[in-house]
């Protein structure tokens, strides 16, 4: 293996949103400078890192500019331009890699690697037109979800069909741009869980424990740690999540989220090839974060250890939302994380906190009914 990177070296990352600077801040715990690239003057993570070259992620000359200002170089969202990944890939190496990009950018592409390496999802379909999604309709018992295949986060861009009329079908294709779109089977899941899992530049690999997620209006609202799953569901996460890792290759941490059904099985909704929001809890309840647990990885420092000295419950601040910060401050065993966002948006990230609880105590965190 090659050596780590030294004390000093500086990583480039591609983004700087809350990501980002949550990077940032590990990075520089472990004496290492950043570099950020985002065309946003006030972007979080150049509020942290050493440098932030505020430009477009497809202007040619800022990316030349990142990869020699950088001795590694990750990124901190999954619709970074793959082309861009791909010319800095040329100057510096570059973490995870940009086949994990692409595979996770069009919704279509991950579900068929998924399904290729032997990972179910739920059943999906093409739909370039409203015949298409006539179809898919009446392949999966008339509902459905349907989903622009590119660009999509946070539900944005969705629609949910639940005994579909032939009236609600017209028009639709157009409705939602008129871009490709994926008709997904509606998934009856009992809960949704995600695992963030890590890979070394030697293959070595690590998981957390998995979160229950709880979403509001296609955002995530909660994560509670320990989910409410047999440990043989557990133990099926993490494998799949080691599966896709290996797959790719991949060097550095991945979100992976899932649909648990009643009897326990479990679909893969989503990637991420990034550090989570799901993950977040890892820094209030882990001696290693995700975050450091990431640059551990395309460092090639040895990965941390993922257990956990207490249960906990993280939840999202956002924009619009009317939250007593001083209550928060005063609570024990309460770590609060703010993104230094100016804006404050309905639904935008503003920041999170997570509440502690010792280890075992009162039981799972996640919904009461265990499977
Ligand atoms: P996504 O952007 O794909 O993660 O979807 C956002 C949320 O919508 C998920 O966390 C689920 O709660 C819900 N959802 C997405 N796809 C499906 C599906 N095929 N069946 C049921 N619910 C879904």
């Amino acid at each position: 293996m090659r050596q780590p990177l030294p004390p000093g070296a500086t990583i480039g990352i591609v983004g700087g949103g809350q990501l980002g600077r949550m990077l940032a801040m590990a990075a520089a715990r472990l004496g290492y400078s950043t570099a950020v690239l985002d065309p946003d003057q006030h972007a979080p993570a150049g509020q942290v890192a050493q440098k932030h070259i505020a430009a477009a992620y497809d202007d040619g000359r800022a990316l030349e500019q990142l990869a020699r200002s950088s001795d590694v170089i990750t990124y901190e969202f999954e619709n970074v331009p793959v082309g861009a990944i791909r010319s800095l890939e040329e100057w510096r190496p570059v973490h995870p890699p940009a086949e994990a990009l692409e595979a996770s950018q069009d919704r279509m592409s991950e579900k068929i690697f998924l399904n290729a390496s032997g990972i179910s999802t739920a059943p999906f379909a093409a739909v370039e037109s409203d015949r298409d999604l006539a179809r898919g309709l009446a392949r999966f018992g008339h509902s459905g979800v349907l989903k622009t295949r590119r660009m999509g986060y946070d539900g944005k861009g969705q629609r949910v069909f639940r005994n579909a009329t032939a009236e609600e079908i017209i028009g639709c294709f157009e409705g939602m741009g008129g871009t490709p779109l994926i008709l997904e089977g509606l998934v009856n899941f009992v809960r949704e869980v995600s695992v963030i899992a890590a890979r070394s530049l030697n293959g070595a690999m690590a998981a957390y424990d998995p979160a229950e997620n709880e979403h509001r209006n296609g955002i995530l609202a909660r994560s509670a740690v320990p989910a409410a799953i047999s440990p043989s569901t557990a133990y099926t996460v993490r494998e799949t999540a080691f599966t896709i890792l290996d797959a790719l290759d991949y060097v550095g941490v991945i979100g992976v989220e899932f649909f648990v059904l009643e009897d326990g099985s479990v679909l893969v909704n989503e990637l991420a090839p990034r550090v989570h929001n799901s993950g977040h809890w890892t820094e209030a309840a882990c001696a290693v974060s995700q975050f450091e647990q990431h640059i551990r990885a395309i460092t090639g420092l040895p990965l941390g250890r993922t257990d956990r000295h207490s249960d906990c419950v993280m939840e999202n601040i956002l924009g619009g939302e009317r939250r007593n910060m001083k209550r928060l401050l005063e609570e024990p065993n309460l770590m609060l994380h703010l993104y230094g966002k100016r804006e404050a948006r309905p639904g935008r990230k503003m920041g999170h906190f997570t509440r502690l609880t010792p280890a075992g105590a009162g039981g799972p965190k996640g919904s009461p009914s265990a499977e």
